[in-house]
């Protein structure tokens, strides 16, 4: 059986792409493989979100040219956002790399696996003398290989693109604008997703909250409201809305799905609202923080999440204060910070930058700051027994889980001694009874560590103790 290789740079939408790709691969007769030395194709699914990531995927092409060079019947195909953008730069920067498909052309890079995988048997042989000398780590990550827990979450896309076209984004540039899935689409995934064992569903989309039936014209809120009637689904959550896109009837209908997760990322990016208009952010300040206020009305405990931008063109000291002061009010449980980084083609790149060091001296303040909020939220949750999903291994420790809870916080606890380690095995007993309660011991910037006491089937089942009881024979 040929297989093939999904490394992902980027964002959720990137991940949920990957996940698409392999099981098209996987339909097409072909498995997923876990290093590139051992796939007949290699696929980069890249991201130009920011200059890093770009340099980075120039980067893993060089990289795996190697792999070509050692074996010429391996396919290297780039996909996702540079593809779209570089088409025709890659061809000369890359010419060693087979084929190119834009975030768009998904389909037809699943059709060109299929046409792939009768060549790969008769390229066996060659494939199989290729000098062990070349057959080292060429580090990155595999997607898409399954194990015994990633059937557990299950990422439904439910539209493409965005049409809103902030200063600083290259999004609706690379993926073009609003394309919303038809609900009966969506909702079929979901069912076969939860058929499939999925705990989790998240929504995904650019802007999620944006998405509009393409027949009917129902609203994100409809949308939930049907994917939680559902028969089976235990937990629904979504990324990333858009501040602008919550309506009072949206938020309402959230509010009323008990299987909600209490928690949103919603992406204020600046607090100034000088900043917010140079953007083309289309909300202020205030306007943000009313939907922060009706969140909480609605959801309580809700855990809202955010993105930031230190140093964007024209940010004063004054504006950068504003967003430092609205992030020391505790509003957000959790943020993804970010220095602001020239994306060629958008307006922003064209103005005036903040000198680096000016950027990097806010950014570290800015840190600091986010930093002691999560950590007094991750805090709160010492002394208490959370229930959190499990994810597989601790990848800094093999003698612990990672386990996610509803409100998304990291936790690392002990694997308790009935536990096997075989996470690729289909019936793994935990893989059946994911749902761990854990007793919170330490809090962490990163999230909590504690001890296992018990593990359920469902969500809203009680648990049973993760160790069988000592029998006294005395
Ligand atoms: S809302 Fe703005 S930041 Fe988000 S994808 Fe659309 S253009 Fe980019």
């Amino acid at each position: 059986m040929p297989s093939v290789y999904i490394e992902t740079f980027g964002c959720q939408m990137n991940e949920a792409d990957s996940r698409y790709i392999a099981e098209r691969a996987a339909s097409a007769g072909y498995s997923v493989a876990a290093a590139a030395e051992e796939a007949n194709v290699v696929i980069l699914n890249t991201c130009t979100v920011r200059d890093s990531a770009e340099r980075r995927a120039y980067g893993r092409m060089n990289h795996f040219k190697a792999l070509k060079d050692s074996d010429p019947s391996v396919r290297l195909v780039v996909a996702g956002c540079l593809a779209e953008q570089d088409r025709r730069l890659m061809r000369e920067r890359a010419p060693h790399v087979d084929a190119i498909f834009g975030t768009a052309e998904l389909a037809q890079l699943g059709d060109q696996l299929a046409a792939w995988e009768a060549d790969f048997g008769e390229s066996r042989a060659q494939r199989d003398a290729r000098d062990d000398m070349l057959r080292f780590a060429l580090g990155g990550r595999a997607d898409g290989v399954a194990d015994a827990f990633s059937r557990l979450r299950a990422f439904v896309t439910v539209q493409r693109g965005c049409s809103y076209y902030c200063t600083f984004c290259i999004v609706p540039h690379v993926r073009g604008r609003f394309d919303h899935r038809p609900r009966g689409a969506i909702v079929a995934e979901v069912r076969d997703r939860i058929a499939q064992g999925a705990r989790e569903i998240t929504l995904v989309g650019q802007t999620v909250n944006a998405w509009r039936d393409p027949a009917g014209g129902a609203d994100f809120g409809d949308l939930c409201a049907t994917v939680a009637r559902q028969p089976g689904l235990e937990r629904l959550t979504f990324i990333s809305p858009h501040p602008k896109d919550f309506t009072e009837k949206v938020l309402d209908q959230l509010g009323a799905i008990a299987q909600l997760n209490p928690r949103i990322h919603l992406p204020l990016q600046a607090a100034s609202d000088a900043i917010l208009r140079r953007m083309n952010r289309k909300y202020t300040l205030a306007s943000f923080d009313r939907v922060v206020t009706s969140i909480r009305r609605r959801i309580p405990e809700c855990a809202i999440t955010t993105d930031l931008i230190v140093g964007f063109p024209g940010e004063t000291e004054e504006d950068f204060e504003a967003t430092l002061e609205y992030v020391n009010r505790g509003v957000f449980a959790n943020a993804f910070t970010f220095i602001y980084s020239i994306r060629r083609g958008t307006p922003a790149a064209r103005w005036e930058q903040v000198p680096r060091t000016v950027a990097l001296e806010r950014f570290g303040r800015l840190l600091d700051a986010q930093n002691r909020v999560t950590r007094a939220y991750h805090d709160r949750k010492v002394g208490r027994i959370v229930r959190a999903l499990i994810v597989g291994d601790s990848k800094k420790d093999a003698s612990r889980l990672t386990a996610k809870t509803v409100d998304n916080v990291t936790i690392v606890a002990r694997k308790p001694p009935d536990y096997s380690d075989s996470p690729a095995c289909d019936d793994h007993p935990y893989a059946r009874t994911p749902w761990l309660d854990v007793a919170i011991e330490s809090a962490h910037v990163w999230g909590c560590t504690g001890t296992a006491l018990g593990r359920a089937e469902r969500f809203a089942q009680s648990a049973r103790a993760v160790t069988q009881p000592t029998i006294s024979l005395i």
